[in-house]
């Protein structure tokens, strides 16, 4: 068989070599732990994608079965004693998928998922989408719309802006807001910018930043995630201070913009020093976090912490070292909280029943906890662990991001620290 083999599938092939076939990032991935079947896991995909690019399978319904079953939450990479970066292997796999000759292309997303990839382009109008959902509750969804349902009856907190003088600053970062962050979840990017201002870091965030580009990169859109990450360097160009961000997905993405524009001769430079400057917010807010005393209420706090932020950031630690300093209440591990919840972008509309099958596992688990408060760090996670606590009959609103929980713990020791106040006020 004849196939036009493209840059992409050649720059594959580099990281294919790489994989000696030894097995040990199957136990680590959540499709294979779900079916036991080679085909759904890191070392088959990587097997078929090679096939695929020799001419020895079709570039037909069995590849994309498998590709679009991964979640691409990186677990693989992280376990892979050979350094193989999967991520590359699976965009190039997912190229392939697009080309004419398969004919399938955007054809192939789901109306709810087409809708998405455009309303994060378009800030207000995904805004106004979200204050109806706010709005909404408990409002039964025809089938086929049901992975929404965790967009309805959000709670937002009220978070008061902290403001600190320029004179006690120790540094400064810039903000990089996100499109369902500053849309559904404002409250978390509020959050996060008091607590690093309470530890003297003022933060602001640029104009004319959007969307960082990741559902469309995951979903086969190359070019349009080049454009949207075009655009962000060009927002941020004007200074050299970190970029600190509140979502797991969005932070790995942006740190991926060096390898997404290394061929882009215009900005090819610029794109590496941007990803230099990325950083998750708890990571920064970490450095400073001893200024700023952090009080419990007795709860039980569960974590589902963000795969991209653990496995492409390398930052999930950041965030559990945060919850063991909050004096009163009890962090509770499990086994599985660093793994993927099944959201994955929009994997949870578009391969509803795995999603569904992979957060079960997830709940299981968890549900034995018995959490007060589940604490997430990524938009993506926390609308799927909203809908496993309302498919559990618990309150879906005890789900919290970090940076929120966490300046409710600053608030209540500030309290504290008035005479006559209670820790559970
Ligand atoms: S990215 Fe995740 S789901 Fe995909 S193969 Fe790797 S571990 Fe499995
Ligand atoms: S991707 Fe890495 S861990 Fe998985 S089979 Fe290949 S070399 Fe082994």
């Amino acid at each position: 068989m004849t196939i036009n083999v493209q840059p992409s599938w050649i720059i594959a092939t580099e990281d294919i070599e790489h994989c000696n076939k030894c097995g040990f990032c199957l136990p680590v991935c959540p499709t294979y732990q779900l079916t036991s079947n080679e085909l759904q896991s890191p070392r088959g995909r990587i097997a078929m994608i090679e096939a695929a690019i020799e001419g020895e399978i079709e570039i037909g319904e069995g590849l994309e079965d498998s590709l679009s079953h991964c979640l691409d939450c990186r677990a693989c990479e992280t376990a892979c004693p050979s350094g193989v970066r999967y991520h590359r292997i699976l965009e190039a796999g997912r190229d392939m998928l697009q080309s004419p000759s398969y004919g399938k292309g955007r054809k192939r997303l789901s109306f709810a998922t087409q809708q998405i990839l455009k309303l994060v382009k378009k800030p207000h109008w995904l805004r106004r989408a979200v204050r109806v959902g706010n709005r909404l509750n408990k409002v039964s969804l025809p089938k086929p719309l049901q992975s929404l349902t965790p967009f309805l009856g959000y709670t937002e907190q009220q978070i008061a802006k902290v403001t600190i003088s320029s004179s006690t600053a120790t540094m400064a970062v810039e903000f990089f807001k996100g499109c369902i962050m500053s849309a559904q979840f404002a409250d978390a990017n509020q959050a996060a910018k008091n607590l690093l201002a309470r530890g003297g870091i003022p933060s602001d965030s640029p104009i004319h930043q959007g969307c960082c580009g990741a559902l469309h990169l995951h979903s086969g859109f190359t070019e349009e995630a080049k454009a949207m990450a075009r655009q962000n360097i060009n927002a941020f160009r004007h200074s050299e201070k970190l970029i600190v961000n509140t979502a797991g997905g969005c932070g790995a993405m942006l740190m991926q913009y060096g390898e997404l524009l290394a061929d882009d001769p215009q900005y090819a430079d610029d794109a590496r020093q941007f990803s230099a400057r990325v950083r998750d917010w708890a990571t920064v807010f970490k450095q400073v976090q001893h200024k700023v005393p952090l009080r419990g209420s007795g709860q039980r706090i569960a974590l589902q912490n963000s795969c991209h932020l653990v496995n492409v950031e390398h930052a999930g630690q950041d965030t559990v070292d945060l919850l063991n300093v909050v004096t009163g209440d009890i962090f509770v591990p499990y086994s599985g909280q660093d793994s993927c919840c099944g959201s994955a972008g929009t994997y949870n509309i578009e391969q509803r029943e795995w999603a569904l099958g992979i957060l079960e596992q997830k709940m299981t688990v968890l549900a034995d906890k018995h959490p007060d408060i589940i604490i997430v760090n990524n938009p993506g996670c926390h609308l799927q662990m909203r809908w496993g606590m309302t498919r559990y009959h618990l309150d879906p609103n005890s789900v919290q991001h970090l940076a929120v929980y966490l300046e409710r713990a600053a608030q209540r020791a500030e309290r504290m620290a008035e005479p006559g106040e209670r820790a559970d006020a």
